[in-house]
């Protein structure tokens, strides 16, 4: 017997179906807003991770998978995906001034050498976005609400935007003098961590979990007061139009994320079940000014993203139920009454099913009263009976399942048939077969 790498885990069965159904659900709003993937290597020289999430983080601090390959090169596991993607962009020469943004998705797998606990793994997998060439608030915007839709997409119903402005490279210089000024006094009786965040980045000292620290984390000096006109302008812009868009939002001056890159806009979607029961965030972004720069891109091109931890959002789903809400049924059942009539049926299945209609057929009989049974069991909207009369004048009984009505239809009306039916039961334009 072989045991699984400590932090691992097998995805498998109905376990995997779940994270089929949150990864093509986030694709599939990442491609409504004109997103196209990216699929970037696993493994990256480590001075990538060291440059772009920066020596200050955590990650990069003690969490990475970094070994030496044959050739004696530092290789590194992708903690996270932004800085292999922002790599792939500028490798590929794709900032050409006419052609931003360049907007990307990825979704796969991440390692972060992190102790296990409920949710939190060594392996684990992220989808995300980035955006390229970010000239305009509003973009910062598009990218926040991409993420909003798609965790609604996926059921969450009340989500809290937690959000705040770092400011540009000024704004932070300035802050960050203050606040090493500030910290400075209480360092003694900060713990450890803290220590060597306020060598490395006196930022990062906002984000310490420890009681006692945030107690003097809370007298700090703020942000706000810091930030330059451009900042709090371009800050101010997107509050109004998050207001506008009807995003509800909570401003934390102390959010500053976990990795070195970001500026102005941060970001983490926070949730809380209609029991009760807070999750806290489910996936994070922001802005960044200089990471394009930093890996090797053009000057003064900014973009902006975010990363939606997958196990995480399974966890959540599952807990609160999220997945029993989801509709897996079937459009048509088709049930041949005899063994003669299976090629018939299987001819029937595909002409309904390339019209946009999920459809399963009985092909291992047991009898009408059987069949019926697997349809409701299945829980099909319609049972579409082939009998002999059916077969001799090519035609098919439709049975609404959920009505108990049924009618004998010519083949070449079904469709048409199945498609009015379709309208009368939901006059919204949202049925799948629309497209
Ligand atoms: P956290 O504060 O939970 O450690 P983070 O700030 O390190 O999160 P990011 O680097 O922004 O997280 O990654 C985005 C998302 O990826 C997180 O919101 C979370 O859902 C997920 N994530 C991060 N680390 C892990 C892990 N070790 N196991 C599973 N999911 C993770
Ligand atoms: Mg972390």
């Amino acid at each position: 017997m072989f045991n699984l790498v400590k932090g691992t885990h097998d995805v498998i069965l109905s376990e995997a179906d779940k994270y089929s159904y949150i990864e093509q659900t986030l694709i599939q709003v990442a491609e409504y807003f004109n997103y196209k993937e990216f699929r970037t290597p696993i493994m990256e020289y480590s001075e990538l991770f060291q440059r772009s999430v920066g020596d200050s983080s955590d990650i990069v601090r003690k969490e990475m998978y970094t070994f030496l390959d044959k050739g004696d090169r530092s290789i590194t596991l992708r903690p996270e995906l932004t800085a292999g993607v922002i790599r792939s962009i500028v490798n590929n020469k794709l900032l050409a001034l006419g052609d931003i943004p360049i907007k990307a998705y990825y979704v796969g797998p991440c390692f972060r050498y992190e102790r296990p606990q409920q949710g939190r793994y060594r392996q684990f997998n992220q989808f995300g976005i980035e955006c390229v060439g970010v000239v305009s608030p509003y973009r910062d915007v598009e990218v926040i609400s991409l993420c909003y839709f798609s965790l609604k997409m996926l059921g969450f119903k009340s989500l809290k935007l937690v959000i705040n402005c770092l400011g540009d490279d000024e704004s932070r210089n300035n802050y960050k003098e203050v606040l090493r000024n500030y910290f400075e006094k209480h360092l003694d009786s900060m713990c450890g961590d803290c220590k060597e965040r306020f060598k490395l980045n006196v930022l990062r000292i906002l984000d310490c979990k420890d009681p006692a620290d945030q107690e003097i984390v809370k007298n700090a000096p703020k942000i706000e007061d810091y930030l330059t006109e451009k900042s709090k302008d371009n800050f101010n812009k997107v509050l109004k139009s998050l207001d506008e868009l009807g995003i509800e939002y909570e401003i934390d001056r102390n959010l500053v994320r976990g990795l070195d890159y970001y500026s102005d806009v941060v970001f983490e979607f926070h949730y809380t079940s209609s029991k009760g029961i807070n999750y806290g965030a489910l996936c994070g972004g922001g802005h960044y000014n200089k990471l394009i720069q930093e890996i090797g891109g053009p000057k003064d091109i900014e973009g902006c993203g975010f990363a939606i931890g997958i196990e995480r959002i399974a966890s959540v789903m599952s807990d609160d139920s999220l997945f029993d809400e989801i509709d897996d049924s079937l459009d048509c059942y088709i049930m041949p009454l005899d063994i003669s009539y299976q090629d018939k049926a299987l001819e029937i299945a595909t002409s309904l099913r390339l019209n946009g209609y999920k459809s399963d057929v009985n092909l291992e009989g047991k009898g009408l009263k059987g069949m019926l049974k697997k349809a409701i069991k299945l829980s099909s909207k319609y049972a579409l009976i082939l009998g002999e009369d059916e077969i001799k004048n090519n035609s098919i009984v439709v049975k609404d399942l959920s009505k108990e009505t049924q009618e004998s239809i010519e083949l070449d009306k079904l469709i048409d048939y199945l498609d009015e039916k379709e309208n009368e039961n939901h006059s919204c334009s949202c049925h799948h077969h629309e497209e």
